[in-house]
């Protein structure tokens, strides 16, 4: 199984660092996708013996550029995890144009983009397996997060129904979709906050970025490949 290629979007921070780290540290050549912090991605990328590529996902053009550049060098992609996201807590009623618009071209957008540029080489090859993040919000909805919950909400119908379309192809489609984990993301909230949520946590802990990665790991693994189309939620149970 080791020495896949994987491409990470959003590898840079959080959640995606941990599953580059975790990818590496399984025998994968990781491709770490960053928008913004060049300098992160690229101590990540030689940490982990990876490379890092820039692209704005929501950019439609930067991304099939970026999965030429990966095809490119390395022949082969085997698993794509689209993880790149942003999120925003404001009162719906705030919510601006700009606002909506730009949570979809992040969250629902450039997966989008970021899918159908990969696709094309999993369907020659029979094989691939694609990794979505959604959140425990897409599942259950979170008050002053209806933009980002609606996004999220699209990538679970995302998953399910382009699993039904590439599963005679012989790909894969899975959603991991966590509850709150401990990355930048949740940087609004104070120790209080965190306190508070870990209590009606049944296993009375914030999620780690590498519980998040651990999910995506079983996911790609051989172990999961009669398993397309559904939702792993590593959220402690926070939503059952
Ligand atoms: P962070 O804010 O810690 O990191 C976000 C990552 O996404 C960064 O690597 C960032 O790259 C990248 N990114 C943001 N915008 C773009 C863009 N336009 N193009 C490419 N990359 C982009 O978030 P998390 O690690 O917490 O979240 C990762 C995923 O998990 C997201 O999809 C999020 O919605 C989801 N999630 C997170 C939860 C949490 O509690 N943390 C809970 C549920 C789901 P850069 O810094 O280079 O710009």
């Amino acid at each position: 199984m080791a020495g896949r290629i994987v491409l990470i979007t959003g590898g840079s921070r959080g959640i995606g660092a941990a599953a580059a780290r975790r990818f590496a540290a399984g025998g994968d050549r990781v491709v770490v996708n960053y928008c913004r912090s060049r300098e992160k991605a690229e101590a990540l990328a030689e940490e982990i013996g990876g490379w890092a590529v820039q692209a704005d996902v929501s950019d439609s053009a930067q991304v099939r550029n970026m999965v030429d550049n990966v095809l490119d060098k390395f022949c082969q992609l085997d698993i794509l995890i689209c993880n790149a996201g942003i999120a925003q807590q404001k009162l719906f009623g705030d919510l601006t144009d700009e606002d909506w618009r730009r949570m979809f071209a992040v969250n629902v957008d450039g997966m989008f983009y970021t899918i159908r540029a990969a696709l094309p080489h999993f369907i020659h090859r029979k094989a691939g397996k694609i990794l979505t993040l959604s959140s425990m919000w897409g599942q259950v909805g979170g008050s002053c997060e209806v933009a980002y919950s609606a996004a999220k909400a699209a990538v679970i119908g995302l998953t399910k129904a382009l699993a039904k379309e590439v599963g005679p192809s012989g790909i894969t489609v899975n959603c991991v979709s966590p509850g709150v984990i401990d990355t930048e993301m949740n940087g609004n909230l104070g120790p209080e906050d965190l306190a508070a949520l870990a209590e009606e946590t049944p296993l009375e802990r914030i999620g780690r970025p590498e519980d998040v990665a651990e999910a995506l790991w079983y996911l790609a693994s051989d172990a999961a490949n009669f398993i397309t189309g559904q939702v792993l939620s590593p959220n402690g149970g926070l939503i059952i």
